[in-house]
């Protein structure tokens, strides 16, 4: 994958995530109004990673959120690492259209298609 290629990626992966935040972090301000709440650190606008100062985010958004919320966050640091994009079970690299669908794929269609079989029967261990 290019540096460009990543770049578009790291930049779709910023964008999803806030807009996920978006709506909960509008709650959590109107929450810190009405009674004292830990003040939110300022931060370095410039650090380009990604973290979830507040566990109280993921906890606001539906489960289904805060599971994708997690994976592109995951997937930001990946791209850090110089990881993002090769598949965790085979080592190759994610299909390139899969990506632009799914940015916080952790593995190739083929093996996302055996995994998702195979939970169906067993119960996924972490
Ligand atoms: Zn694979």
């Amino acid at each position: 994958m290019t540096p460009r290629q990543l770049e578009t990626f790291k930049r779709l992966l910023f964008d999803r995530l806030t807009e996920t935040f978006r709506g909960v972090q509008h709650d959590l301000r109107t929450n810190a109004a009405r009674e004292p709440f830990a003040q939110e650190d300022p931060g370095d606008e410039g650090d380009s990673s990604v973290h979830i100062e507040h566990e109280d985010l993921l906890l606001r958004l539906s489960e289904r959120d805060a599971r994708i919320a997690q994976a592109m966050q995951e997937a930001l640091n990946r791209i850090d690492r110089g990881e993002f994009g090769i598949c965790l079970d085979c080592g190759n690299a994610i299909e390139l259209e899969r990506l632009m669908a799914v940015p916080w794929a952790l593995r190739c269609a083929d093996d996302q298609q055996i995994r998702e079989q195979g939970t169906q029967e067993h119960a996924p261990t972490l």
